[in-house]
């Protein structure tokens, strides 16, 4: 079984968005006094309480607090599984200790079996936009929801809902669905038969080993040029004061039109690579992102672009793997620098030299179709004739 998450953008009235703050700020209150309990009861008895304990401390405080009795009871019970959760992955090794939560980050709330209802799905959409469809969701204690369904997704199976409030005021409401494996890997019998290597850039997004490149799209840039701006502004602002506040919000309401514009994108690549080709190379980040450690004033203005990096490759392999396709990921120590003909490393290029040089065979070519192409050769296989030839 694998679990896929369905995002649908969802509408309230006023007065239901309101509810839902103050119940994530219940919530997030009950987090910490969880956090607090275990604690205490570390502190005095030695003893770490399991699932079960934790569940029902919750719904004891629950019955107590009447702040608390605004909360669905599995709603109540999903935020002790979640302090539980942290708190494991805290034990193995893999997280810090669980911390206080600040209500500003508390923003989802979950229901795991019941508690929520969706009716009344209705085709909306005209024309182009034949697919989407609205439906009705009501959750209960909260009230209800108009979602915007734009894609098939199966109702019957849904094993979870959440809903999440964004900083930007924007709701979304996930479904997580259990879908049975067995749908994959149709298309990719046998050896592949042709491969693609990808550099990512800052400059251009990405440049494929067959000569096409992406540019950072205008919109991108503007974006990216608007949040800078927004972030002086903010600066400027008196800290918590009102122009303060809406300055915020206008600043995550750009951070998140940024991110669905790069997902959106990224989506758009990844299909078209995946229907041409059967293999993809990338390189691996974690070891460039070691070496890129060192900061400076310009790579800290690029770190807006670095973060979507992660996510591009996590869309690209997504999209690879649900074909039933490869991903290879090469080391990618040298990579720019070294010449895709002779295999020479040239140490005198810089970060601003756009077209590369070999020192010792002569070879130029752009260089971040250079460095796809030394991908595809880390990879082992035989990148296409006509670069070799140029
Ligand atoms: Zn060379």
């Amino acid at each position: 079984m694998r679990v896929r998450a369905y995002r649908f953008r969802a509408y309230s009235s006023k007065t239901t968005a309101r509810v839902l703050k103050t119940q994530l700020e219940a919530a997030c209150k009950l987090y910490n006094t969880l956090l607090h309990a275990e604690q205490e009861e570390y502190e005095e008895n030695k003893h770490t309480m399991n699932k079960t304990e934790l569940r029902q401390l919750a719904l004891d405080l629950r019955k107590q607090n009447p702040e608390f009795q605004v909360l669905h009871s599995q709603v109540t019970q999903q935020v002790a599984d979640r302090f539980y959760q942290a708190r494991e992955r805290f034990l193995d090794g893999l997280a810090n200790k669980p911390k206080k939560k600040k209500p500003y980050k508390f923003l989802s709330l979950v229901y795991p079996q019941s508690g929520w209802r969706l009716s009344n799905t209705r085709d909306a959409g005209q024309g182009k936009n034949k697919k989407k469809r609205r439906a009705r969701l009501y959750l209960s204690k909260i009230g209800f929801f108009t979602l915007v369904v734009h894609r098939v997704f199966p109702e019957s199976q849904v094993s979870q809902v959440c809903v999440k409030l964004n900083p930007s005021g924007r709701i979304h409401v996930i479904f997580l669905v259990e879908e049975a494996e067995s749908q994959e890997h149709s298309s990719g019998e046998g050896e592949p038969k042709n491969a693609v290597g990808v550099d990512l850039g800052i400059t251009r997004l990405a440049t494929l080993s067959d000569g096409r490149y992406l540019e950072n799209p205008k919109p991108l840039e503007r974006s990216l040029e608007r949040i800078r701006m927004l972030q002086r502004t903010l600066s400027r602002k008196k800290f918590l004061s009102n122009n303060w506040l809406k300055t915020k919000t206008k600043l995550a309401k750009e951070h998140e039109h940024l991110k669905d514009f790069r997902r959106d994108l990224f989506f758009k690549l990844g299909a078209l690579l995946a229907q041409e080709y059967d293999l993809l190379v990338l390189e691996d980040l974690g070891v460039r992102n070691l070496v890129q450690k060192g900061e400076n004033k310009k790579r800290r203005r690029l770190r807006l672009h670095d973060s979507s990096f992660s996510e591009l490759r996590a869309v690209l392999e997504w999209e690879f793997r649900k074909r039933g396709k490869l991903v290879l990921p090469v080391p990618s120590y040298n990579t720019s620098s070294e010449c895709f003909l002779c295999g020479g490393i040239n140490q005198s290029l810089t970060l601003e030299d756009r077209v590369f040089h070999c020192p010792y065979c002569g070879f130029s070519l752009d260089r971040d179709l250079n460095a796809s192409l030394v991908f595809l050769k880390r990879s082992g296989w035989v990148p296409p004739f006509w670069c070799a030839c140029g």
